[in-house]
């Protein structure tokens, strides 16, 4: 059965917008025989941009201590990590006074904004979210957050938001969306919802976690108040993500780690205690320890290059690529494509399926085996929607990626294929 036709060796320099590493990695067959891997699970980590390696690995030579050395290569150091926090900006569209925060990864930085919520802030968050956008909110003893249903089409989400903001209590208030779904690469109406946010005095976070790599993302077009993305989605390697947006609840917060590079002063008091006083600067205060500086170096090389192809070229490479995709499973009447907001919805390179008599873990593992093509199964740590789309619910409740029913059974988890810039 050819389902899906990865680009060739052959074809590969013409329909590859940016060249990404392993793309000749050889695997072996259950059936004999190796074939160039496929892989196709950029969703839960893109391959590195190969220009991305080069740039940390000329820079590699020469990285040291950031915001304390006194030598030529901390110095250096410290500089390159703050373009690279001016290049993510750029790349961002952030405003004059937005912030950039560096992380670890989406998870990070949502629980960072999530630590950092004046008292008694309300949360508004759909159910369909991801998980690192689902449960930072729900953590603390006066939380309070309501859960919004799973729309069914992009109008809808914003009518729900809207009634539900509009008999919201005074005080602040967040609403925290997915730009890009995980599971079905659908893409939400953000800019509306951060219309409808603003208009009720609600600020707005986007996960971008999925839409950065496949979209240009306009803070300030958007009217979104933050954003947060991770690095190894966005082709740069793992360990650095992005929080980035306006600067006041931040500024006022805790800061989100204690230790070195937070503080301003730290004094031993006359009562046997600490007194400390800690950064105003945003990005200090909430970055204390020693920073990922290739991380972070690493990301911003990864929005050069982005910028640099362009996103039109790679959305336009990535809509053939699902057309071709959807044309093979539409040929197949036992698979079933998973949506939220119908057929025609517009998505990034993102898309689950399930397949009628097949348990998706074994259907996965065979590709794997019989084709070497990656994908992912499970429940794609948004285990509320996956099991609204399959309309079921196991029996008893797995982590991501737990094992499916018997073959034959109803679905209980999906499969899921997913490409970017170098498929
Ligand atoms: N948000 C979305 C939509 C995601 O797809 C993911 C990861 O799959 C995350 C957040 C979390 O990203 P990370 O694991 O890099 O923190």
């Amino acid at each position: 059965m050819t389902v899906f036709s990865p680009a060739t060796a052959a074809d590969r320099e013409v329909r590859t917008p940016l060249p990404v590493l392993g793309r000749d990695v050889s695997v072996p067959l259950v059936t004999g025989g190796e074939v160039t891997y496929a892989a196709l699970d950029y969703a839960a980590s893109a391959p590195a941009l190969q220009r991305v390696w080069d740039d940390v690995a000329a820079y590699a030579p020469y990285y040291g201590s950031v915001h304390r050395g006194a030598g030529y290569l901390s110095q250096l150091s410290t500089d390159l990590f703050e373009q690279s926090r001016a290049t993510v900006a750029e790349f961002l569209g952030c405003r004059p006074d937005d912030e950039v925060i560096f992380t670890r990864s989406t998870t990070d930085s949502l629980n960072l904004l999530a630590a950092a919520l004046p008292a008694g802030t309300q949360i508004f968050v759909f159910e369909t979210e991801h998980h690192a956008s689902l449960l930072p909110w729900a953590r603390g003893e006066d939380a309070r957050v309501t859960w919004l249903p799973a729309p069914r089409t992009p109008e809808q989400a914003v009518a729900q938001l809207d009634v539900a903001l509009h008999g919201a209590p005074k005080g602040p208030k967040l609403v925290c969306v997915t730009g890009a779904s995980n599971v079905t690469g659908e893409i939400w109406p953000v800019r509306k919802l951060a219309a409808a946010a603003h208009r009720h005095g609600a600020r707005i976070v986007l996960d971008a976690a999925q839409l950065v790599p496949h979209h240009a993302v306009d803070i300030a077009a958007l009217d979104v108040d933050w954003v947060a993305f991770s690095g190894h989605k966005l082709y740069a390697p793992f360990g650095a993500g992005v929080l980035a947006g306006r600067p006041d609840w931040l500024r006022e917060a805790e800061p989100y780690l204690a230790g070195g590079g937070a503080t301003r002063k730290v004094t031993r008091t006359a009562d046997g205690g600490l007194d400390v006083v800690w950064h105003e600067a945003v990005a200090a205060r909430h970055e204390a320890g020693s920073p990922n500086v290739i991380g972070a170096y690493a990301i911003a090389s990864a929005c050069r290059a982005l910028s640099e192809a362009g996103f039109d070229r790679l959305v336009a490479r990535e809509r053939q690529l699902l057309a071709e995709l959807r044309e093979g499973l539409a040929a197949l009447p036992e698979v079933r494509v998973l949506s939220l907001f119908g057929a025609d919805s517009a998505r990034v390179g993102v898309l689950s399926f399930v397949v009628q008599g097949w348990n998706s873990s074994h259907f996965a593992a065979a590709l794997s085996a019989e084709y070497g093509i990656g994908v992912r199964d499970g429940l794609f740590c948004a285990h509320p929607l996956v099991r609204t789309l399959l309309d079921s619910e196991p029996d008893e409740p797995g982590e991501c990626g737990a094992p499916d029913a018997a073959p034959g059974e109803r679905s209980l988890n999906a499969i899921r294929v997913s490409f970017g810039a170098g498929t």
